[in-house]
């Protein structure tokens, strides 16, 4: 229940005067809704209004100046402006009115007033000239003009200026709160109380007040960096509470394990015993697996599965697509039919009496592994008793669709996989609801991909060296990005190429691209897996994962406009194999400073979590690694690259908090309780606690 204190602040914007039902949605549009959103709109920038004199102003710049007002110079037409005569004893500063003057300006202007007048202001001729002030006080009152504004992220339908009115107002709809955070941490790290840092955030009085780093606007982060976490914890509690099969370590998954052609890494090594002390703990598992492209997770999950096996329980295996899972399927089909596991691989293609008979297999348990894609959670398909569902390429699938594979038995663990780096830092604000391993090593004896970047004018050159390389057998990706706003003019910049590549090599150039139907891609990635197509182009749809050792080439055109992260996954595909493997950064000169550091990084590292994590720096703040649209809560005050010391500090709190006073009924739970309340946070996780 929302506490009566926060009523205010959820009322709708309307209640805020001047907006009406024209101005709500447009201010719906940069804060939202309510009250509340309006008090939460951080600044996007803002002005300073120094104080100065006549003899002393910069051109261009926005001055506060106080002056008399000497005489009026009525224009002798209506499309010439108004000009107020005013002097400060340094010199003479002449107010211009265009449009909107008439004689209320004498009203407003009397001449010998003494008035304050804060604009920006410019030279013409000899003139000094400060056009319709954006603010004008008696000069008594200069104090009232800020010396630093804020700017709020205006539309076509909204100025700054209005925005700034209704974050006043909203601010003094603000109650003072119980405070919730510990007292003497609030003094160690000199941060203001909760209301007042919202009055600095909205009224600044310097530069520095202004700064992301400043302490009122950590404070604010701080809660809202405390509020996600205590859901996240929240979440997490809830879940380990709801019971799950206890699975343990089994002879099966040993005797598998001894018999694979190579050793696991120590990162395989540990990450493994992780799933399993989570397997065995008797509440459901929640956890996350990731790891680079080639790190090696599917064997990780494959041993897990073997466990499940031996305890007389079913695991499903799904992936994003048809062509992975039938991989998937080729690779642990085999070592589990060693030990007597059966697996089956149930996709779209499965129809008729093979698909029954498939079925029939899960339903009645004489398979105990089921591969596959979202065929997988179909209404019809059963399991005697699953107990793991194993996700790969966890983002390319919905909350609901996991929900609905999980839904298919009693407390079904989950193991989700990701080759996606997350940077350390961030971990805990983009997966805090899950248990996360690492796979931080990659399996020996890869060769590094030799990457080089390469101006397009060379494009030629490139592609002379790709005919020789494919005319001795190796095969090669071709990105292409989508750059266009239009995915039609990208499609045909992906075709044109393709037909381009054909003409000039003279091989069999395939082309994948977001729009194909699932079949026809399947189709096409099929034939140059199995090496009938030794050229593919591809927008950036290039399933990830999908092995292709003899792969040995990736061309990707305009690098430049690639976030660091997805460059690197796209590399990820070649270099699977022991052969030397190259990576061609096409990019159109002349490359920005970042963009120069960016393919510097990727030249010197193939490490995804150190590239993540020097991405993040690059950027700087906004939206690290473009994660938002993949489950990263998007805050309004924290930026969690600028204040990511603060997270950690954050996620400790709340699970402190939450073991100390689970049901929040302390003094310092209640005023948590309205924390949470105030944030109203629902995270999507990747989980549902239910
Ligand atoms: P990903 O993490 O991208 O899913 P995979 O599980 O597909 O990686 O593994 C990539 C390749 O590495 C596979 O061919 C697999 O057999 C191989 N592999 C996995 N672990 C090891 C290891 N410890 N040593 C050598 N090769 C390994
Ligand atoms: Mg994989």
């Amino acid at each position: 229940m929302r506490p009566e204190i926060l009523f205010p602040l959820f009322a709708p914007t309307s209640t805020l005067k001047g907006v009406g039902p024209r101005v709500a949605p447009a201010l719906e549009k940069v804060a939202g809704p309510i009250v509340r959103d309006v008090l939460f709109l951080a600044p996007s920038g803002f002005v300073r209004r120094p104080v100065t004199t006549v003899d002393q102003v910069r051109e261009g710049e926005v001055q506060t100046l106080v002056v008399t007002v000497e005489k009026h110079q009525k224009p002798g037409r209506p499309d010439l402006p108004w000009k107020i005569l005013c002097f400060d004893g340094t010199g003479f500063l002449t107010i211009v009115w265009f449009k909107r003057h008439g004689d209320h300006l004498l009203k407003s202007y009397p001449v010998g007033a003494q008035i304050a007048v804060s604009g920006k202001v410019e030279r013409f001729g000899s003139e000094i000239q400060m056009a319709h002030p954006a603010y004008k006080v008696d000069a008594a009152d200069v104090a009232e003009i800020p010396s630093v504004e804020t700017v709020y992220p205006a539309t076509a339908d909204l100025s700054s200026r209005r925005i700034r009115t209704f974050a006043q107002e909203a601010l003094e709809r603000a109650p003072e709160l119980p405070e919730w955070n510990d007292p003497a941490w609030l003094e160690r790290e000199k941060l203001p109380g909760w209301r007042e840092a919202l009055t600095v955030l909205h009224n600044p009085q310097s530069e520095a007040d202004v700064s992301p780093l400043a302490r009122p606007r950590r404070r604010l982060a701080y809660d809202e960096l405390l509020a996600h976490q205590l859901a996240l914890a929240q979440r997490k509690a809830a879940r380990r509470s709801h019971p799950a099969p206890a699975i343990r370590a089994s002879d099966l998954s040993e005797a598998i394990e001894k018999a694979l052609p190579y050793k696991l890494t120590g990162a395989q090594i540990r990450s493994l015993s992780e799933v399993r002390g989570d397997l065995a703990s008797g509440e459901k598992m929640s956890r996350l697996l990731q790891g680079d492209v080639g790190a090696g997770k599917t064997v990780v999950a494959m041993l897990a599965m073997a466990d499940v096996a031996a305890a007389g329980m079913q695991s499903a295996f799904m992936a994003p697509t048809e062509i992975l899972a039938r991989q998937h399927f080729d690779t642990i089909a085999e070592p589990l039919a060693a030990q007597g596991i059966k697996t089956v691989l149930l996709t779209g293609r499965d129809k008729g009496a093979g698909r029954a008979e498939k079925l029939r297999a899960l339903a009645d348990g004489s398979a105990a592994v089921a591969v596959g894609t979202h065929a997988l959670f179909q209404d019809d398909v059963t399991f005697k008793a699953l107990a793991l569902a194993v996700v790969d390429e966890q983002h390319r699938f919905g909350v609901s669709q996991r929900k609905l594979l999980q839904e298919k038995g009693e407390g079904v663990h989950l193991l989700a996989m990701s080759a996606t780096p997350i940077p350390r830092t961030l971990e805990l604000t983009v997966f805090g609801d899950l248990d996360v391993s690492r796979i931080d090593e990659k399996p020996p004896g890869r060769t590094p991909v030799a990457t080089r970047a390469v101006p397009t004018p060379r494009l030629l050159e490139i592609v002379e060296r790709l005919r020789a390389a494919v005319g001795q057998g190796a095969q090669a990706f071709w990105i292409c990005p989508l750059v266009s706003e239009s995915e039609v003019a990208d499609l045909a910049a992906a075709e044109a190429r393709a037909k381009a590549l054909r003409t000039i090599l003279g091989f069999p150039v395939g082309l994948v691209h977001g729009q194909m139907p699932a079949a026809e891609k399947d189709g096409v990635m099929a034939d140059f897996v199995d090496g009938k197509v030794p050229v593919l182009v591809a927008t950036t749809v290039v399933e990830v994962g999908v092995n292709v050792p003899n792969a040995t080439i990736m061309v990707i055109e305009q690098a430049e406009r690639f976030g660091l992260a997805q460059l690197h996954q796209l590399r990820g595909r070649v270099g699977r194999g022991n052969r030397e493997s190259a990576c061609v950064l096409l990019y159109d000169p002349p490359l920005s400073e970042t963009a120069q550091k960016r393919l510097d990084i990727l030249r010197k590292t193939d490490d995804g979590f150190a590239i993540a994590e020097l991405d993040l720096e690059l950027r700087g703040g906004g939206d690290p690694l473009g994660l938002r649209q993949s489950g990263f809560p998007a805050y309004r005050l924290a930026d969690p690259v600028v204040h990511r010391d603060l997270i950690r500090v954050a996620a400790d709190d709340a699970r402190l908090i939450l073991a100390r006073d689970p049901q929040l009924t302390s003094p310092r739970g209640k005023a948590v309780h309205v924390l949470q309340e105030l944030f109203d946070w629902r995270p999507e996780g990747l989980t549902d606690a239910g």
